[in-house]
């Protein structure tokens, strides 16, 4: 194995100055794991020394740092695999840097495709040659596919199995492939492609209008167009084009799993022209040519768009990546997660589905604040969602006016997806009605809370049937008769109460939420059971955590502290009363009427009955 000149452009003695940069989020983009503190390489300067950064890390928030850069290991191991004369020039590794950059932030993506680089890795001749003496290759390839996947699982994310493995074969293919990829094509009877793997996942590598001449026959796919063009549905992620569909008037779009569509409608099919959006690797993209804007709502996390009126639809930012669900008979609830004061993600419930695991786990990705709240709105039997609004500060710009949308059943319940606020700070909010005289009940809701794009919900919109409903109300629900029982005036001006409320008039059990994972086990929230058999939700009900417990004619509430913020401790029956024995001033007795409201929030969580 050759190692690496002195000569070179990235030799430490060529490097001219050292100062510690902060990275950022921004990852190798040869190994694609995060930087540790010490030397890297960077493309725009030969040498620097990375910082040590906390998390979250105020330095890498503001710092300026180096659009690509590479740990000084990464790029030694690389070019140790070249006899020296086939090195990889600079201009190599940036057009490698440029390609493989996604469009979104690394934290999104970070650790997609892992297992299948290493799998690469572990096969690769290069690997071979460097574990040769301690690895059994031989003895790998006997084993079954799952043991291979174990393997694999284990051993990644692995830095150097990533250089040598992906890493090496895409620069293998931006210096020798052959095939052009015109920037035009004409949309013809029949379209070509081939495909390459990256990180995983096949992406369309070249799109023709004849047949590919550098590909196999095998490497290569024929899709012929239908005779009426519709529209053309792009299968696209953070780093690129994963399908193409042309879609006639009779056909309908199918989804594939990419985590994003993008709909291009076709208004004359004659003579289409399409730009291709290409990398040197494979396809980024495809815009269609046309004397007509496409539509600023395209991109969609499923092929199936809804139908939706302007007017239902609270817009801020023009093309989002909007995500829609039905609400329908299977819809249990609504669940939303806030943090910082503002809505992260909202989702229908329909029971602890791998779809709801999957929203809960991008949720913790996502919000990286300390203070996270889920807010569980239970939708009961025949009830429909009647109104819907978005409050939002009146004298920001709309950009920071922490939309929060705000929602009234059919049965006259209520729900705000925010913080409560104050009844003196009533004139700081609008809210924007996004139900109208006409409409029916709310068939669905779509908001741009997985667009990588965005940090937190700023597109809200509705669906409605065309069925012409009563029971709309004019003004909205807000909260503002109840208040925490003792607001300081420290607190009185902090955004950071949640509130959720019930009656507890014809309440006969309730099923607690406890966080075991914390050691003094916290009641976050509970589920209500009414004799009419309708459901409430208080405090945080969250179904990734234990939700069994049960208390039948919920009597007794015990309140405790933990590091100076109150908490509830426990709920107990009346059949509890003679063996309760908390100290006094802990125990709060719940009333047989009024209405209790669960306060929660980054001071701790309150109980108080009006
Ligand atoms: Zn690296
Ligand atoms: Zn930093």
């Amino acid at each position: 194995m050759a190692t690496s000149t002195e000569s070179h452009p990235y030799s430490p003695a060529k490097a001219s100055s050292q100062q510690k940069i902060h990275l950022g989020q921004n990852l190798c983009f040869l190994c694609r794991q995060r930087p540790v503190a010490g030397r890297i390489l960077s493309l725009s300067q030969a040498q620097i020394e990375a910082a040590e950064c906390d998390i979250p890390c105020a330095g890498c928030s503001y710092a300026p740092r180096p659009n690509f850069w590479c740990h000084h290991i990464c790029y030694d191991i690389l070019q140790a695999s070249y006899e020296p004369q086939d090195q990889p020039t600079m201009q190599d590794l940036e057009r490698l840097a440029n390609a493989t950059k996604p469009s979104c932030k690394p934290k999104f993506i970070e650790g997609d495709g892992d297992v299948d680089s290493a799998w690469e890795g572990l096969s690769s001749d290069n690997v071979r040659k460097v574990i040769l003496h301690s690895f059994g290759h031989d003895l790998l390839y006997r084993l079954p596919d799952e043991l291979r996947i174990l393997i694999c699982k284990f051993v990644a994310p692995c830095w150097y199995l990533i250089v040598l493995g992906e890493t090496r074969r895409l620069i293998q293919t931006l210096r020798y492939n052959r095939e052009t990829q015109w920037p035009t094509l004409r949309l013809t009877r029949e379209i070509w492609l081939s495909r390459i793997n990256y990180r995983g996942t096949r992406y369309v590598a070249r799109l023709n209008n004849r047949p590919l001449e550098a590909s196999s026959i095998t490497d290569q796919e024929c899709i012929t167009l239908p005779d009426s063009l519709s529209q053309i549905v792009l299968l696209i992620d953070y780093l690129g084009l994963r399908g193409i569909q042309f879609v006639g008037h009779d056909s309908v779009p199918l989804p594939d799993g990419s985590p994003w569509y993008e709909i291009l409608e076709i208004k004359d099919s004659q003579c289409l022209k399409i730009n291709v959006d290409y990398n040197s690797i494979y396809v980024r993209n495809v815009n269609l040519i046309s004397d007509e804007p496409s539509s600023a709502y395209r991109v969609w996390s499923s092929p199936a768009i809804p139908s939706f009126r302007m007017r239902n639809y609270h817009r801020i930012r023009d093309n989002p990546r909007l995500h829609y669900m039905k609400i329908d008979n299977s819809t249990r609830g609504l669940i939303a997660y806030c943090s910082n004061d503002v809505l992260i993600g909202l989702h229908t419930f329909t029971g602890l589905s791998k779809t709801f695991r999957e929203f809960v786990h991008l949720m913790y990705k996502r919000a990286n604040g300390s203070f996270k709240y889920w807010i569980y709105f239970p939708l009961n039997k025949n009830e429909h969602l009647t109104s819907a609004w978005v409050r939002r500060f009146a004298f920001r710009s709309a950009k920071a006016s922490r939309p929060a949308p705000v929602i009234q059943t059919s049965l006259g319940r209520s729900v705000t997806f925010g913080p409560w606020h104050l009844n003196t700070d009533v004139e700081l909010y609008e809210y924007h009605a996004l139900v109208d005289g006409p409409d029916g009940a709310i068939s669905g809701i779509f908001h741009d809370g997985l667009d990588p794009d965005s940090n937190y919900i700023t597109e809200f919109g509705v669906t409605c049937s065309d069925v012409y409903l009563e029971t709309k109300m004019r003004t909205p629900p807000m909260n503002t008769d109840i208040q925490p029982l003792t607001l300081s005036s420290k607190e009185r001006g902090i955004q950071s109460w949640y509130v959720t409320r019930a009656s507890l008039h014809g309440l006969v059990m309730v099923r607690i939420c406890t966080d075991r994972d914390q050691p003094h086990s916290p009641c976050l929230g509970m589920l209500l059971f009414y004799r009419d058999e309708h459901i409430e939700s208080l405090g945080q009900v969250r179904w990734d955590k234990d939700l069994t417990q049960e208390v039948v004619h919920p009597t007794f509430l015990e309140n405790a502290t933990v590091d100076g913020k109150p908490y509830i401790k426990g709920v107990y029956g009346d059949i509890d009363r003679n063996g309760f024995h908390s100290e006094l001033g802990q125990v709060q007795e719940l009333p047989r009427s009024g209405t209790i409201a669960w306060w929660f929030g980054q001071r701790g969580d309150k109980i108080v009955i009006y």
